[in-house]
């Protein structure tokens, strides 16, 4: 254990959210550290999921883990000094779908779970302010109409303005006030930035292709190597090397330990889709200050518009087989075109994801947007984009020491759902790493984050032993993921 007079030196692999907020949370307490990322300006890459315009930011988990992680953090969203101008609470609102009996007990769970007794004490309003109504049943259209502002009520769909009419199919809907979104793109970046004010050195171009180890000792990592030769080096009483590659850690650590993860290792990439709308300048100060809404059945959600009218729009379900971008060429994000027809290596991808990306997807995330906003389906499709999920086995992030190497430390597995803790990652790693300036995990983290639950889980889903069960049964559809 080191507190924070003893010095070390660490090095972060990876940019994204669990990686500048790791490197923040370390120079905060006085450490050294190196940040080494392939970007080519040493901040998450443009493939990087970490890298959009925006990020649901909501805490009524059906985990009551996460959802007392995520008041948590909620509360620094509204307070941070740093981060609270990236973080808008608009609100989100979730409607059932249609005909859904399962979206029914979704929306029933998540009421519940947002207003359970106890972990409310642990939300902070906005300094100066009160907390928002908390989570609550939309019971007519009226009230469904109330969650949005009063200029853009006329501009709404049936599928919001008759929720709780029979004329939607029944459908049913929840509004939780105490959530909304954040600027990912820029939160991100402002952290590292804070990094390096503090004193982090962060290094572009610098793709990982190796972990070294000490001589003497062969399990203890002391540094790393890039693809073009350079080596960084830990250091101190508690110099630690810890890997944040988001959907590219699977293949990393093939290339690093390909005799434990060859086969197998407890998270794989699935692909998502995402695409933008442009909106013209009047349609953007008149959709200003929507809720996120998200339809239960589908997966579908979308934001309103940012500060250049752009509104972006996606599915969040069990996604797609598709190849990650090639760590030693950081580009702009694949599309829907891009790599469309590239080779799967099926060691590298999740098994239960569906075998390709429909190639309707884009007309189906616009059609989806005109049910909530039916003008923006006229719209063109401004940009469309392939994401990558890192999908544990149960949604559980990683956060442990790597099997038989000491000094190695993973953070990641974020199962589509890690963006809006960006303000407590880093604290978590470095309550993995036992130091004293941040609470020590509760024995429930110590478990769930820990790679023997994980591997325990793999076993029991017969993934150690059969890596590469039929694609064929899975399904696309999107699931009732709890957790985004
Ligand atoms: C479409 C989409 C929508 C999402 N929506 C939400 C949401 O609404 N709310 C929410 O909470 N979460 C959401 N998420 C999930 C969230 O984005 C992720 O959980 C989070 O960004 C993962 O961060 P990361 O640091 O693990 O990975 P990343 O952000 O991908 O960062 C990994 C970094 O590692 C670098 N890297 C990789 N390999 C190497 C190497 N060998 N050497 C050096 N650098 C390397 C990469 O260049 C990259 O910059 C969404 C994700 C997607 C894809």
């Amino acid at each position: 254990m080191a507190g924070p007079s003893a010095v070390s030196t660490y090095i972060v692999v990876g940019a994204g959210v669990f990686g500048a907020s790791t490197a923040l949370e370390l120079v905060k307490a006085g450490h050294k550290v190196t940040v080494l990322e392939r970007s080519q300006d040493g901040f998450h890459s443009p493939d990087a999921a970490s890298n959009d315009l925006n990020k649901i930011v909501r805490a009524d988990y059906s985990d009551p883990h996460y959802r007392d992680l995520a008041k948590e953090t909620i509360s620094i969203w509204r307070r941070s000094p740093l981060l609270s101008r990236f973080y808008h609470e608009t609100g989100v609102l979730f409607r059932s779908g249609h005909n859904s009996t399962e979206g029914d007990a979704y929306l029933d769970v998540g009421v519940a779970r947002a207003n359970e007794a106890g972990s409310t004490l642990l939300e902070q309003p906005h300094p100066g302010k009160k907390l928002k109504p908390s989570a609550y049943h939309i019971k007519s259209g009226e009230e469904a109409l109330r969650c949005f502002p009063p200029a853009v009520r006329p501009r709404l769909g049936e599928c919001i303005s008759k929720i709780g009419s029979r004329a939607a199919d029944g459908q049913q809907g929840y509004f939780n006030a105490r959530g909304g979104w954040a600027e990912a793109d820029h939160a991100t970046r402002a952290v590292l930035q804070e990094a390096i004010r503090l004193g982090a050195q962060v290094v572009s171009h610098a793709q990982v292709d190796e972990v070294l180890f000490d001589q003497g000792d062969k399990t203890r990592v002391v540094g790393v190597k890039t693809a073009d030769g350079r080596s960084f080096f830990a250091g101190g009483p508690d110099g630690h090397v810890i890997l944040c590659a988001g959907a590219w850690t699977r293949g990393l650590l093939k290339r690093i330990a390909p005799e434990q993860f060859d086969a197998w290792a407890p998270m794989a990439p699935t692909a998502q889709c995402v695409i933008t709308v442009q909106l013209d300048e009047e349609q953007r100060r008149a959709f200003k200050d929507l809720p996120v809404v998200f339809n239960i059945e589908t997966g579908f959600y979308c934001f309103e518009p940012d500060e250049h009218g752009l509104v972006k729009a996606a599915f969040h379900c069990e996604g797609y087989q598709r190849p990650l971008p090639d760590p030693s060429i950081p580009s702009t994000y694949p599309t829907f075109t891009t790599q469309q027809d590239g080779p799967v290596d099926e060691s590298l991808v999740s098994t239960r994801a569906a075998p390709r990306v429909p190639a309707d997807t884009p007309q189906r995330l616009l059609q989806e947007l005109g049910l909530v906003y039916p003008e923006l389906a006229k719209l063109k499709i401004d940009s469309d984009r392939i994401c990558f999920y890192s999908e544990s086995e149960d949604e559980n992030w990683i956060i442990d020491y790597l099997p038989r190497a000491k000094g190695l430390i993973l953070a990641g597995g974020d199962s589509g759902h890690a963006f809006k803790f960006l303000p407590i990652l880093g604290q978590l790693v470095c309550a993995r790493l036992g130091h004293s300036q941040v609470p020590s995990l509760t024995p429930h983290q110590d478990r769930v984050f820990s790679f023997a639950y994980h591997t325990e889980l793999a076993r029991q889903n017969e993934r150690v032993t059969s890596s590469s069960a039929s694609a064929s049964s899975s399904s696309a559809q999107a699931t009732l993921r709890g957790r985004l």
